[in-house]
């Protein structure tokens, strides 16, 4: 039975509630008093629980759609304004024991040349980074005990943090590794990690067991209740996802929020941040044979839905989106993108000629960092590289408290343009440049607290003679 306290993954995300939940949807599709009702709940910005978000997915009242997505544009306004967080993943491993279908790295796949980064490469790819202008990392290494074990990705934490090449510093490395231990989480805690990132791929159980027939991960429960031992070894941030594709996307969309809500009522803190990748092509894989599919307008209203369902966590797209895509569902709730990403291990250092890739997937938006920066000013975002929060402590329930209170917009707009004033000095283009600093001039004056901004004021002139890290 469904039990979101429960800490069996079989109990919060109970199959028969996501299966009564899609009907109940079904039914009221069309239900204007209802769906009314619910907006109207999540217009108080406290979000929504899985059904009725799940009403809200599924409906087909033309001009109730149209309130969905300016609800989640607002949402996303009053919550985020208009910055989107860079950040860029950096592959170590691409040795895998899993059998996973959809994923290139997949054990069986003879195709591939496996790879794992020495220490010597790890500091060639993040010195690529820091020059780029990244401080915000996302770690991803397939699962093998021999040649990925704990030690390595603690050592490779420890090397990228230490690594300072001219300006370039990481000062947040978010790690995606499989589903471990209570012991390995502490461990990855005490390495100073931000957010501990486990993507679900699905949360229907049986497509879940044929989807991994073979390694460890084909143990559902085990990876399901992952974020739990995570927070029992004192990870408060963390980040799910679902492989959106694999299995109808209205269950994933319920499990997804049945887990936010697993989450907040055992550990009072949802998840930081959710991400939303759609199967992509790659070697060995071919999108066309998961048939689950969801086209763009559906992905837009996905994206509206969550956003609306959970203002507190942000969310983020990554590179396998097109610009076309991204630019769409930006405004309806995405807060963090990746930019200049190569999805290939030691592929910042050496990319992969086209026909011999190696990449987890293809990436679609192959623009450099410096391009979408420049694309996202265009668009009158500030793009930032804010990596602040942890770094301050601000992390869990301390983070979410405010959050809720509306409070964490008085860090981030500020913090959002000194480091989107250090890109600029140290690593952008002229052209952009040029725009970026006449955009800080212009969102200046929406810092609302006089000594706040003079204080912006004062560190951004330091910036500009050199000095650098300043945050709140
Ligand atoms: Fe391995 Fe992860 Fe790929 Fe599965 S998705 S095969 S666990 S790298
Ligand atoms: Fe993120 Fe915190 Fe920086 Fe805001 S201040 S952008 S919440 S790290």
């Amino acid at each position: 039975m469904y039990d979101p306290r429960s800490k069996c993954a079989d109990r919060f995300i109970d199959h028969e509630e996501i299966m009564d939940t899609l009907a109940y949807a079904q039914a009221h599709k069309t239900d204007r008093e209802l769906i009314d009702q619910i907006l109207e709940k999540a217009r108080e910005r406290k979000g929504l629980s899985h059904r009725e978000a799940s009403v809200l997915l599924d409906c087909e009242l033309e001009d109730k759609n149209q309130e969905i997505f300016s609800l989640a544009e607002q949402i996303k306004k009053d919550f985020y304004g208009n910055r989107i967080v860079m950040f860029a993943p950096l592959y170590l491993s691409n040795y895998c024991i899993n059998g996973c279908v959809y994923c290139p790295y997949h054990g069986q796949n003879k195709h591939i040349p496996r790879k794992k980064l020495t220490q010597e490469e790890i500091r060639k790819e993040v010195i690529a980074l820091q020059d780029m202008g990244h401080k915000r990392l996302a770690l991803e290494t397939g699962e093998d005990p021999i040649h990925n074990p704990i030690e390595y990705v603690l050592e490779s934490i420890k090397t990228i943090y230490s690594i300072k090449h001219k300006n370039g510093a990481i000062r947040r490395v978010n790690v995606n590794i499989a589903a471990t231990t209570v012991e390995n989480y502490r461990k990855l805690k005490e390495a100073g990690i931000g957010t501990y990132i486990l993507f679900q791929e699905t949360y229907h159980k049986e497509s879940y067991e044929k989807l991994h027939p073979t390694g460890p991960k084909h143990d559902y429960n085990y990876h399901t209740e992952a974020m739990d031992r995570a927070m029992e070894g004192g990870i408060d941030d963390v980040g799910c996802g679902v492989l959106f594709g694999l299995e109808l996307y209205r269950y994933e969309f319920a499990g997804l929020l049945m887990h936010a809500e697993h989450l907040e009522a055992v550990y009072g803190v949802g998840p930081h941040t959710i991400s939303v990748p759609r199967i992509r092509r790659a070697d060995d894989i071919d999108p066309n044979v998961f048939d689950n599919g969801i086209d763009d307008d559906t992905f837009a209203k996905l994206v509206a839905c969550i956003r609306i369902a959970v203002p507190y966590t942000g969310m983020i797209i990554s590179t396998r989106e097109s610009q076309k895509c991204r630019e769409r569902v930006l405004h309806l709730g995405i807060s963090q993108i990746s930019g200049g990403s190569r999805t290939s291990v030691g592929g910042y250092v050496e990319p992969e000629p086209e026909d011999e890739s190696s990449e987890q997937f293809e990436v679609s938006d192959k623009r450099s960092l410096d391009e979408v920066v420049d694309w996202l000013m265009g668009m009158g975002y500030i793009p930032s590289f804010c990596t602040a929060c942890y770094r301050e402590g601000r992390t869990g329930d301390r983070f979410m408290s405010l959050c809720k209170a509306g409070q964490i917009h008085n860090c981030c707009l500020p913090n959002a343009l000194m480091t989107l004033k250090e890109y600029l000095m140290d690593y952008a283009s002229e052209d952009t440049k040029k725009k970026g600093l006449a955009l800080i001039e212009k969102e200046m004056a929406d810092i609302p607290k006089e000594k706040v901004r003079q204080i912006v004021k004062e560190r951004l002139e330091k910036i500009e003679k050199g000095e650098r890290d300043f945050r709140f």
